[in-house]
């Protein structure tokens, strides 16, 4: 069996989901679809949670489009006159609970965590019901029933011990079609409806090919498959045919929205490859990712560019940390403590400042709560205050064949040094297959641009 998945443009308008249709239909073997909600619906849904929770009346208006949205799609996809009356009924049944709890929303001027991911959840809800029934024999499921979480730093977390038992359960027998809403999930502890993210259907389908042994996980969205960089922000940018698992994750964890990044560790860990097909190409080759290293004579030494624009750089500093046992310990332990999470590490060998990078939102508390850890080194005059500089960007250049290539590191700073970039930290892990550095933001968009023509153009 396999799974595929359909991000939101691909279930955004009649003629994709007929396509979907199409696709789904010629396939012989059974699978499971994964569908995100139609395309612009979920930034929908929380912006329309939002303006009924100020007491915006005109939430009212927002509310009508994302109901005229889904009939008209009803309208366009549905043949059967019978059929369309029913799922009609099924919709306008949901999106009347969705308009009393914005209702709610409105005349009470409060949002909780768990009333907005209770709004959210209508997307992923709406859509596989109506494309279960565009689908022949599909058969629908409730993701919230067997994808389970549990809370950790105010993040959801799945519980994958009782997941993987739950899905086993429900796809036992497999149908021909499984037709699941991706995203939504349900709380271990409470049994409330939780989600996985944004961008989280991408784990869903990952979750359940990882739980029930499939061949091949094939993610369908609005391109030709994994590109070089981020096509929205470099026209020249092309399709690169295969990834190694570590290189899909290490550009995915650098902000390649083409994939949400925890999706990859499920099937890597099961040897489950990857494909990312276009829906509106559906006969293009697409990327495969898998665990082989494919040697490939004349391409590019580097696979992929990059890039995070909310990164703000925070440097502990003092002459009192050289050569002292322990500073590190205890940086990351108390950030670990308050939950912040770090994407990049630069330490110098003089040992005398250890620099990290943090999202512009968790750097405020990281300095808070490294000024108080070392309170007494800095009232001692052993160490500085910690210092945040904020609006930066982070970018990285990925490829497992970087490894014993000398000259990469070179060419990199070559290049970013001829357009006047500064570089303010880097890092390069042991293992080569990464090199990251951060810029100023205003820097970023010239910086891809160079890198990639002096890698992939040249
Ligand atoms: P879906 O709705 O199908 O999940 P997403 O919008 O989440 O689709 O992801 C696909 C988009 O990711 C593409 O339209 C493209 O603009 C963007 N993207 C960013 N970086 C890359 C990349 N390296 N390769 C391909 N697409 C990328
Ligand atoms: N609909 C959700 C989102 O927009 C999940 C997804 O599309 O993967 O984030
Ligand atoms: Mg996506």
């Amino acid at each position: 069996m396999k799974v595929l998945k359909f991000g939101g443009t691909s279930v955004g308008s009649v003629n994709s989901i007929l396509s979907v249709k199409k696709i789904v239909e010629a396939i012989e073997e059974p699978v499971i679809v994964v569908v995100s909600a139609l395309g612009g619906i979920t930034d929908k849904l929380l912006a329309t949670s939002t303006m009924a929770s100020k007491g915006d009346l005109a939430y009212e208006k927002e509310l009508s489009e994302i109901i005229a949205r889904h009939l008209d799609v009803i309208e366009g996809v549905i043949e059967d006159k019978e059929v369309r009356m029913d799922v009609q009924k099924k919709v306008m049944a949901l999106l009347d609970e969705l308009s009393n709890i914005f209702k709610g929303v409105y005349l009470i001027n409060d949002l909780s965590a768990k009333t907005s991911d209770t709004i959210v959840s209508y997307g992923e809800r709406l859509s596989s019901l109506i494309v279960s029934n565009v689908i022949k024999d599909a058969k629908l499921f409730d993701s919230r029933k067997y994808i389970k979480t549990v809370k950790q730093f105010n993040k959801h977390i799945v519980d994958f011990d009782l997941t993987n038992k739950l899905i086993k359960e429900t796809f036992s027998p497999l149908p021909k079609v499984s037709l699941v809403p991706g995203f939504i999930s349900s709380s271990t502890e409470t049994g409330e409806v939780t989600n996985l993210g944004r961008g989280g259907s991408d784990y869903t389908a990952s979750i359940l090919a990882t739980a029930l042994d499939a061949n091949t996980l094939e993610i369908w969205t609005d391109v030709d498959g994994f590109m070089t960089a981020d096509p929205r922000v470099i026209s020249s940018a092309y399709v690169i045919d295969r990834l190694t698992f570590t290189e899909a994750m290490e550009l995915c964890n650098f902000g390649a929205k083409v994939i949400y990044p925890p999706t990859i560790y499920p099937v890597y860990h099961k040897n489950i490859p990857i494909r990312i097909l276009n829906t509106f190409n559906p006969t293009a080759p697409g990327t495969y990712i898998s665990k082989e290293r494919v040697k490939e004579e004349g391409k590019a030494i580097i696979k992929g560019i990059s890039s995070i624009n909310d990164t703000c750089l925070i440097t502990v500093q003092g002459l009192g940390m050289v050569g002292v046992i322990g500073v590190n310990y205890r940086i990351f332990k108390t950030l670990a403590k308050n939950g912040i999470s770090v994407f990049m590490v630069s330490q110098a060998s003089s040992e005398n400042n250890t620099t990290f990078a943090v999202r512009n939102a968790d750097a405020d508390l990281a300095v808070q709560v490294l000024n108080d850890e070392f309170a007494l080194e800095r009232a001692q005059g052993d160490m500085n205050d910690t210092v945040a500089e904020k609006d930066l960007a982070t970018v990285a250049i990925v490829g497992e064949n970087m490894k014993r290539t000398p000259g990469i590191a070179g060419k990199l700073f070559g290049t970013l040094g001829r357009a006047g970039i500064s570089v303010i930290a880097c890092a390069q892990g042991a293992s080569e297959t990464n090199i990251s550095f951060v810029i100023k933001h205003k820097y970023l968009r010239k910086a891809l641009n160079s890198i990639h023509d002096s890698f992939f153009l040249s």
